[in-house]
């Protein structure tokens, strides 16, 4: 994205703005269909909580990607944006059995990954099939830290706990129609992501009457320079090889599935904001942006690296900054950086900004939350306003205490 537009967008938009490149998201969609193409039946489900504004919903919707889904508010969005329940998946963790019975009723694959709602919904709906999520258990190596959902992890049922599983099918007559597992670690290692898989194929062949296998997601994409990214093709390469071979033996075509977030929309997003203050200190030189973690919070909640450069200034000698916000509390977007020289009024541009940045907004110190913009073939469209006063006040009952 050019630096002259990026600006310009923020006069026309006002600031802080988001700004997606939906060019950018269809490529990295196409990325990973073209990496799985001799897989006859592949099908992708965009993870909706990286970013879950319809316009976005709709895109994929066109591209017919389904949606994962982890709340009954994130399956009415994806109805929403026009998916039909068929390509809509639940995969809630510690949900109620009443939200997952809202989402049966609605039509919506459901993927369970506990044995009590699992039981209580075999009783109840022995009729309508489900998916469950297998949490593999797999370490890389003797003590490496590279671990794919260990062993303590809050999520899916325990691979050692399929014969448990099969009583539950047994004694109710519900038929398991998918087989999931969502590792959540990036994938750095694509012989870690094999040997899950491997485990997952496993006990697939434990259940006969299977449509799916479905193998989430932790597409890793570059945050800074240096990164280690998914090798998308390398994976489909092997993976797919591997799934077909499964598929022969199994004796029949199940569709494979994956649900990306931030592989879609991580490098499509840019934060943009400008400087309100640069003011040095004995210790280094702050410039403060008309933003803080409000708006974008992995820096803070995650310690995430994301890239900042002043696209006011891009030729600029370059001088070592701590990017900070308007929150009255410590609110560092990054410490330490290098960055060309930062006048007050600049404007700022984050990278990484479509994954996990609107959608972790909130309205602390009460900030409205920004603008986003889809960029789209040379036009710029609004796809969400900015938040005005309204916002703030239109759930409030007010009520004056007469004291
Ligand atoms: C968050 C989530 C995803 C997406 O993960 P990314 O790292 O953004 O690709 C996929 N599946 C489930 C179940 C999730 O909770």
């Amino acid at each position: 994205m050019d630096n002259q537009l990026l600006i310009s967008l923020t006069e026309k938009y006002g600031s802080p703005l988001y700004v997606y490149d939906a060019e950018k998201i269809v490529s990295q969609y196409n990325r990973i269909t073209e990496a799985f193409s001799s897989v006859k039946s592949l099908k992708l489900n965009y993870a909706v909580k990286a970013n879950s504004t319809i316009s976005l919903l709709k895109l994929f919707n066109k591209l017919k990607s389904g949606i994962d889904t982890v709340s009954i508010q994130e399956v009415k969005l994806g109805l929403e944006a026009g998916f039909s329940p068929e390509n809509i998946i639940f995969t809630p963790n510690g949900v109620s059995l009443q939200e997952i019975e809202l989402a049966a009723n609605l039509g919506v694959q459901i993927n369970i990954d506990n044995l009590s709602i699992l039981e209580q919904f075999g009783y109840h709906y022995p009729n309508t099939p489900v998916c469950v999520r297998i949490n593999p258990h797999i370490m890389a190596g003797g003590n490496s830290k590279i671990s794919v959902g260990h062993i303590d992890s809050k999520f899916g049922i325990s691979i050692h706990q399929v014969p448990h599983i099969k009583r539950v099918v047994e004694n109710t007559g519900m038929r398991i129609n998918g087989i999931h597992m969502h590792t959540g670690s990036d994938i750095l290692d694509i012989d870690v992501f094999m040997a899950a898989t491997e485990i997952l194929f496993n006990a697939a062949k434990e259940f006969k009457h299977l449509d799916f296998i479905d193998l989430g997601s932790g597409f890793k994409v570059p945050y800074k320079e240096g990164d280690i990214s998914t090798n998308i093709e390398e994976l489909g390469e092997k993976l797919s090889k591997r799934f077909n071979l499964f598929c022969k033996n199994y004796g029949g075509n199940l569709t494979l599935m994956f649900e990306p977030g931030k592989f879609l929309v991580s490098e499509a997003g840019k934060f943009l904001a400008h400087v309100n203050v640069v003011k040095q200190t004995t210790s280094t030189v702050f410039a403060s942006i008309d933003s803080g973690f409000n708006h974008l919070i992995r820096p803070m909640m995650y310690d995430s690296y994301h890239h900042i450069q002043n696209i006011s200034n891009p030729k600029g000698r370059e001088r070592y900054y701590s990017i900070v916000g308007y929150i009255c509390e410590s609110d560092t977007f990054g410490s330490n950086r290098r960055i060309t020289e930062i006048r007050e009024g600049d404007v700022l541009c984050f990278n990484n900004a479509g994954a996990y940045c609107f959608s972790m907004a909130s309205n602390y110190n009460s900030r409205y939350k920004p603008a986003e913009v889809l960029l789209y073939n040379g036009s710029d469209y609004l796809i969400r306003k900015r938040e005005t006063i309204d916002d703030l006040l239109k759930n409030q009952v007010i009520i004056d205490l007469d004291l």
